[in-house]
């Protein structure tokens, strides 16, 4: 099977099957081993590389193959800069892990809509959360998660979140995540401030350049 040389799970090998994938693309193929490996990772990669993939099957994979937190906690974040791509992000997970034999909680968190029925849909707990900075700070504001137990930091268009002036709430974000953890950075370019960033956050990490 096409996945499985990657050290995805069958459940997880099959999903990208199931999605459309007949073979991993090589941002893929470089990045879900180091992934599942738990290393950290700086990739520039552009959109149409199959990069969402590559983050959220080794995401998805580590949530079928350990034992999820009762009550559930925040795993997995992913910061996205805009409502559009938190959308699309969200739908590929949603898509993934469809078929899954342990669902997967999901959360996607945006502004420019309420904030009430985000809330409330985090009363249920969430092993995966995908947000734009701004409206998760709100939510943290309010108390609404926390992100104590997150093992895997995603930055999804670094640089489009810098462009953007996320700098501040970034920082903000990352004083609430736990220092050991795994960093994730994926950016179709690489300006200084992104490696500026990437410098201060990544440990070692594997550099991907397709
Ligand atoms: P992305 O680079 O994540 O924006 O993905 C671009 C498009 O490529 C999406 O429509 C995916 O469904 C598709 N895609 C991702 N991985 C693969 C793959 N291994 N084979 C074929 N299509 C893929």
């Amino acid at each position: 099977m096409p996945f499985t040389p990657l050290g995805l799970c069958p459940a997880l090998a099959n999903a990208a099957l199931e999605h459309a994938y007949s073979s991993p693309s090589e941002i893929q193929r470089a990045a879900i081993p180091a992934i599942l490996d738990g290393r950290d990772v700086l990739a520039s990669a552009q959109t149409g590389s199959g990069k969402t993939a590559a983050f959220c099957l080794p995401l998805l994979d580590f949530l079928q193959t350990r034992p999820r937190t009762t009550p559930r906690q925040v795993q997995a974040l992913i910061l996205v800069p805009t409502r559009e791509l938190a959308v699309q992000v969200g739908e590929t997970l949603r898509t993934l892990s469809e078929h899954l034999a342990h669902p997967v909680k999901l959360a996607v968190l945006f502004g420019g809509i309420s904030i009430n029925p985000q809330m409330l849909h985090l009363r249920g707990g969430a092993d995966v959360v995908v947000a734009t900075p701004g409206r998760l700070l709100d939510l943290l504001d309010k108390n609404a998660l926390q992100l104590s137990h997150v093992r895997s930091l995603v930055l999804d268009e670094a640089d489009r979140l810098l462009e953007l002036g996320f700098a501040d709430e970034l920082s903000q974000i990352l004083a609430l995540l736990p220092a050991h953890r795994q960093s994730l950075f994926f950016s179709a370019t690489m300006p200084p401030q992104v490696e500026l960033l990437a410098n201060a956050i990544l440990h070692e990490p594997l550099r991907i350049d397709i």
